[in-house]
């Protein structure tokens, strides 16, 4: 049933156009030393850090769609914004180059923060690496009307620019997060694994959306639930909503989006998006000490504190495998140093 299922969700998605810039599927592997140190259920990581692109993340999967579509329409030049340490802009302005296109970054100062390294290293670093034009907007600015203004001015000078939403978050981009339900239902089955719930961080949405899309189409049962790291959670969830019956219609597959199927929690937000909290400096150092694995501050580190606190409070009682989807971001560490106070280090 579940497999006939993602053969048709296959046939959908493989009606828009798509360029292979991923390396999928993902793994999905157990935590079984954070799974014993939490005493919960069995954790398990699919592990979406390992896209392949730039150092990876969850944009790859969505640019697969985004892209094709932007050189369908016949674009050379590719717009996109986002914060300053976003993982987003990083793997556009590596898929823009691996497709031979120019590639402008406009970035948002949202933290208002002066540090050299958060200014200019981390994905920063690898925007200007992979050719990217990077330029800076202040806190609060229109990002979209910045984006057009700056389309209007390139189409004037011969350019055919294709602008692509913060995030990569419309239903064309959401299609690659779509395609990840599929991916991950299919693993599961294979593995004779039962997925009682899927956790991960959610920001500009499309990443829930898409999966809330595919998960409806294929009648799943996980419970998702997104870790807030930006807006309050009446506002992510109907963001997320919107989006999700968006990306359903796109794939006419004629599924209806249960409102109770969008879950977010957004008590991990802390002071503000980028703005590290103790929760995610403590999650991050467990996870890289019991794991081996790499988080970052702004994203999964805010969704694994979420994770490990809802363990805690018993939110996932009764169920047996839970599964957080690594969204990546770990190139995001190098624009904070100083955050994670690592004693006994000298110089
Ligand atoms: C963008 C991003 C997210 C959030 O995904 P959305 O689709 O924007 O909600 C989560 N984790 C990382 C590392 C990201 O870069």
């Amino acid at each position: 049933m579940a497999l006939s299922l993602c053969k048709e969700l296959s046939v959908t998605l493989a009606k828009f156009p798509r360029i292979s810039l991923g390396h999928l599927p993902t793994p999905l592997e157990p935590m079984d030393r954070l799974s014993e140190v939490l005493g919960g259920p069995r954790l398990w990581v699919k592990r979406d850090d390992c896209t392949g692109l730039s150092s990876g993340g969850n944009k790859t999967r969505k640019l697969e769609f985004l892209m094709a579509d932007a050189v369908q329409k016949g674009a050379d030049t590719i717009i996109t914004q986002g914060a300053t340490q976003s993982n987003h802009a990083r793997q556009t302005a590596a898929a823009a180059a691996k497709l031979g296109m120019e590639c402008h970054i406009l970035l948002e100062d949202r933290t208002g923060s002066n540090d050299r390294n958060y200014i200019l290293n981390g994905n920063v670093l690898l925007d200007r690496l992979h050719g990217g034009t990077v330029s800076k907007r202040v806190g609060g600015a229109d990002m979209n009307s910045e984006m057009e203004s700056l389309a209007a001015q390139l189409r004037d000078i011969g350019r055919s620019p294709y602008v692509i939403p913060g995030g990569g978050s419309n239903p064309i981009g959401a299609l690659g997060y779509a395609n990840c339900a599929r991916e991950l239902t299919e693993q599961a089955v294979t593995a004779g694994l039962k997925v009682d719930a899927l956790v991960h961080a959610t920001g500009s949405s499309g990443t829930q959306a898409g999966l809330v899309a595919g998960l409806a189409a294929l009648r799943s049962d996980i419970h998702l639930l997104g870790i807030g790291v930006r807006a309050p959670k009446e506002k992510q969830e109907a963001m997320v909503y919107d989006l999700a019956v968006r990306t359903a219609k796109l794939m006419g597959a004629g599924d209806q989006i249960d409102r109770e199927a969008v879950r977010a929690n957004c008590e991990y937000v802390g002071a503000g998006y980028g703005l590290p909290t103790p929760g995610m400096i403590e999650a991050l150092k467990l996870l890289a000490r019991t794991e081996g694995l790499l988080f970052d501050p702004v994203y999964s580190g805010k969704g694994l504190d979420g994770l490990i606190d809802q363990i805690r409070k018993g939110y996932f009682d009764g169920m047996e495998n839970v599964v957080f989807l690594h969204t990546g971001g770990s190139a995001a560490l190098f624009g904070y140093p100083d955050t994670f106070d690592l004693a006994g280090y000298t110089t």
